[in-house]
């Protein structure tokens, strides 16, 4: 096993040490939910104090036009481009994953019809589904959800299927599928194929256009560190901008927002796909993240991101505590993150977080925990197992203050 002294050599060596600085984090905190809420970027506050008092303040009303504030959903966009694979005009900055999700979802069925089925993984996150489920009710039930067992998504999709709705990386035990592969699947059986990105982006290589994915959503505040409750992202591909009609059809996906026109005609390009007017304040938290991730290559981001959780997995081995791993134990098959299971799992998280190491808990019995390579260290990992070593030796999580479940677990 792996020893502390061991574990700062790989610190001393890792190219991505340095950039563990440019983040603000509590001294002797070891912060494992990166992929929940990740950490502040130095660069953000300093950015938004200039925002709110410079731009703001003083331009006023003349910031949008002074102040580009008005294309920064698409220039934020490209930016998040780069980091899965997008090539330019693609990606847009907008509303919250579920609002972008009800988006593209809605314009895929309206396409794809007849064709009436939006095909899922079982285990999907809630809001996914609960999206899918609203606009099945919407549409009068002219289209419905179908969820299946993962391994069974290629065989299952057929000549009803209008769109394969799937997380690349799944939120409750990290598991990752394989994107060339089913979109390839997706494409010779006649549907669309939407991948939610949320656990993706900024954590692993995606390469978007390369595997030919026709939309996408994603998360701005989990691996993106854009802030909590940071706007989200979607994804069109070109060929598909022109044909996708835009669900919500607010003034600002207008074609000439500023014509006033009484009726609504689709802006050309991926513009199209914005609703109303966009929160500047968060979206330039957000590029803040963004850019910070852009100076890191992304292969040395998932080189580190494999290697922190493969570390993990082998200390907690080596340290015979009584977990089940819910994590797939080959690298490969995982996102950023390895999860445990345990009847105590949530007592456990509240007894670990006392000692300052924070990951969390997913209900029935999942313990989680995230690593975000630019500002987690081999060490945290190492000290992050001796805490969770100490909590189960000692029963620490076995009181009653650690049973009570707080409102965001
Ligand atoms: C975090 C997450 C979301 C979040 O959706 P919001 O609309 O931002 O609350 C959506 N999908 C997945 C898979 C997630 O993990």
């Amino acid at each position: 096993m792996l020893s502390r002294a061991e574990a700062l050599a790989l610190d001393a060596s890792d190219p991505l040490a340095p950039f563990s600085k440019h983040f603000l984090l509590p001294q002797g905190i070891v912060y494992l939910d990166g992929n929940s809420l990740g950490a502040l970027p130095l660069a953000t506050s300093d950015r938004l104090v200039q925002l709110v008092r410079k731009q703001w303040g003083e331009a006023l009303i003349g910031g949008w036009t002074t102040h580009d504030w008005l294309t920064l959903p698409r220039r934020v966009g490209d930016k998040i481009g780069r980091l899965i694979g997008a090539d330019t005009g693609q990606v847009l900055v907008a509303d919250s994953t579920s609002i972008n999700l009800l988006k593209l979802l809605a314009g895929a069925v309206e396409l794809q019809a007849p064709r009436s089925v939006i095909l899922s993984q079982d285990g999907n996150f809630p809001t996914d589904l609960y999206i899918a489920q609203g606009l099945a009710a919407l549409s009068g039930h002219r289209c419905r959800l179908r969820t299946v067992n993962p391994s069974e998504i290629c065989a299952a999709i057929d000549a009803e299927t209008a769109v394969v709705l799937l997380t690349e990386v799944d939120y409750r035990n990290g598991a990752r599928l394989d994107m060339a592969a089913i979109t390839a699947c997706a494409h010779e059986r006649g549907a669309l194929i939407l991948w939610d990105l949320a656990h993706s982006a900024g954590a692993l290589p995606v390469a978007l256009d390369a595997c030919a994915v026709d939309l996408a959503v994603g998360c701005g505040y989990k691996y993106l560190n854009g802030g909590p409750g940071a706007p989200a992202f979607l994804y069109v591909a070109h060929a598909l901008q022109p044909r996708l009609r835009p669900f919500l059809t607010g003034w600002l996906g207008h074609a000439e927002p500023f014509a006033f026109e009484a009726d609504y005609r689709p802006a050309a390009g991926i513009e199209r796909f914005l609703c109303g007017t966009p929160s500047i304040l968060s979206l330039v938290a957000l590029e803040c993240g963004v850019d910070l991730l852009l100076e890191a290559p992304m292969d040395a981001i998932r080189h580190k991101s494999l290697a922190l959780g493969d570390l993990f997995i082998d200390l907690v081995e080596g340290a015979r505590l009584d977990f089940a791993l819910a994590s797939p134990r080959e690298g490969e098959g995982r996102g950023s993150q390895v999860c445990l299971r345990h009847p105590q799992g949530y007592a456990i998280i509240q007894a670990l977080i006392r000692r300052g190491v924070i990951g969390d808990f997913r209900s029935p019995d999942v313990l989680r925990f995230g690593f975000a390579p630019l500002y987690n260290r081999y060490t945290d990992i190492w000290d992050a197992v001796a805490a969770l070593t100490a909590v189960m030796d000692a029963a620490e999580w076995d009181r009653p203050e650690f049973m009570r479940r707080q409102s965001v677990t």
